[in-house]
């Protein structure tokens, strides 16, 4: 250790504390420094904004102490598929973040994102969140400033001329990349033709392109291939958007899409994919019908047989009828005397008029839809890291729980993975998958965001019931070296950051 040491202080006598920076002493913790090697018992130091030193540390005069053996304390968490920008102007305090230890989100996911992003980052400088953000160019919110109401087709060689031109600007912008919805509308009227192109220029800016994949389910290796593809035709890093296995006829091949990643890798493709721990997603009713016909009566039932069981869908959102929020469709049904597929299509088709009215989707449904088996599969594969897709005030616990509950039940109580292994995708691996520099390892030098927790009580809380429950064990989280959540509540501190893409 006294080598070590003598470097840590070295390097913080390099860093030189600017004068009055707060220093805080954290000590006795077992430090687990994300790159996924055994943690070790020491003293971390934080003087302003940064980690200034690592070892046997003595208490200097006026520094804040923090007693945390027992503890772990890990880097902050990178939740890389965020849908905070949803609501992080009117909830900055992130709670649902930092109480489970993120302490950097990344939004502009599934193809939306904040227009212009220039935007939205001067928005974020005025007025900072306790979190740090991050941004990717959605891919959708490109095409209706392009295409507008006219998007049921494939783009003219000019519009995606025009589009890439946009996507360039919000690059300049500091976005991360491009991010695409391909179940969504309207990214699902776009042709692999049109990503590419998009796509292309952005590895010579250290850019990448991540999708929620044109299928998850019906077509869901074609949708793999497709951006595997990607990755193979411009050179780029890609990701898959919380991926997963969601339809009866998928359980259990786990393995073989592991296998099918893990063949494009050796074959040169940087394919990576993120993930969040639960059976279930959230999203709308459209995407049971790829099809878009509503009238189908075929396709809805095989939708309810084998992509989401009527018991198993949940509505969390309906603007034409809100007394159906929060129940079943098989409780719906019951309640409109119809059968399952019948009341399926009457929402379906109720939600598709409405949302052209309003111009918005009026709908969010919860489908129970997803193989246990294949989830600890995918969260095993060295190269996914953990999200939330959560939101900061959404109806899946997720946006609360989802990384407590990998270091709850997959680490502590199921052994899927070691708690080293566990931060390290939520960490380092994390920042490597989205070209973030400077956070995700716990180093000298590197931005204090931190979590300390209780490994042997740390726990997601947050339920379908009850999904804004804060999460068991995590004592306190900083950002960028100032407390932002401690004692079970968010302190109210503001210090996020603006994080734009730079060099790797
Ligand atoms: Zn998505």
């Amino acid at each position: 250790m006294s080598a070590r040491t003598a470097a840590a202080l070295l390097c913080s006598f390099a860093l030189g504390a600017p004068a009055g920076a707060q220093s805080t002493l954290i000590t006795g913790a077992r430090v687990i420094d994300g790159s996924g090697q055994p943690g070790i018992i020491a003293d971390v130091r934080i003087i302003g904004d940064r980690i200034a030193d690592i070892g046997i540390l003595n208490q200097r005069q006026g520094e804040t102490i923090i007693r945390a053996s027992g503890l772990v304390l890990a880097p902050g968490f990178i939740d890389t598929h965020s849908h905070a920008d949803d609501a992080i102007f009117a909830h900055p305090d992130a709670l649902a973040d930092v109480s489970q230890g993120v302490t950097t989100v990344v939004v502009g996911q599934d193809g939306g994102s904040p227009w212009p992003l220039a935007d939205f980052f001067a928005r974020l400088q005025k007025t900072p969140p306790a979190v740090n953000v991050a941004a990717y160019a959605g891919h959708g919110t490109i095409r209706d400033r392009v295409m507008g109401a006219d998007y049921k087709r494939v783009a003219t060689p000019a519009e995606v001329e025009k589009m890439t031109q946009l996507l360039l600007g919000e690059m300049r912008a500091g976005a991360l990349g491009l991010s695409s919805g391909l179940e969504y509308d309207p990214g699902i009227y776009s042709d692999s033709t049109e990503l590419f192109a998009m796509a292309k220029p952005l590895d010579a800016m250290h850019g990448r392109y991540i999708s929620h994949i044109r299928s998850e389910d019906y077509a869901f290796w074609k949708a793999i291939d497709e951006i595997i593809a990607i990755g193979r035709h411009d050179f780029l890093p890609v990701q898959v958007s919380h991926i997963k296995l969601a339809m009866k006829g998928l359980w259990g091949q786990g393995p073989q899409l592991v296998a099918r990643l893990d063949a494009a890798r050796a074959e040169g493709v940087r394919i990576t994919a993120d993930i969040y721990p639960y059976t279930y997603w959230h999203s709308g009713l459209s995407v049971l019908i790829p099809s878009r016909d509503f009238t189908d009566r075929g396709k809805a039932a095989f939708a309810l047989a084998n992509v989401v069981p009527a018991d198993g869908l949940i509505i969390t959102y309906y603007e034409p009828d809100p007394s159906y929020v929060d129940k079943t469709l098989a409780q719906i049904a019951a309640l409109r005397h119809e059968d399952d597929t019948t009341a399926l299509m009457a929402l379906e088709q109720q939600a598709d008029a409405e949302s052209r009215r309003a111009g918005h989707g009026v709908d969010g449904i919860i489908g129970v839809s997803m193989d246990e088996r294949d989830i600890v599969t995918l969260l095993q594969w060295p190269w996914s890291n953990i999200c939330s897709d959560g939101e900061l005030d959404g109806k899946h616990p997720r946006g609360f729980g989802a990384f407590t509950r990998v270091l709850g039940r997959y680490v502590r109580e199921q052994h899927v993975l070691t708690l080293e292994e566990a931060v390290r995708k939520m960490t380092t691996l994390a920042a490597a998958n989205t070209g973030i520099a400077d956070r995700g390892r716990l180093s000298v030098g590197m931005y204090a965001d931190l979590v300390l927790f209780d490994p042997t009580t740390v726990a997601d809380r947050a339920t379908l019931q009850d999904p804004h429950a804060v999460s068991a064990g995590i004592r306190d989280t900083w950002v960028n070296g100032v407390l932002v959540y401690a004692e079970g509540r968010a302190t109210g501190a503001m210090p996020g950051q603006v994080i734009r893409r730079g060099a790797p």
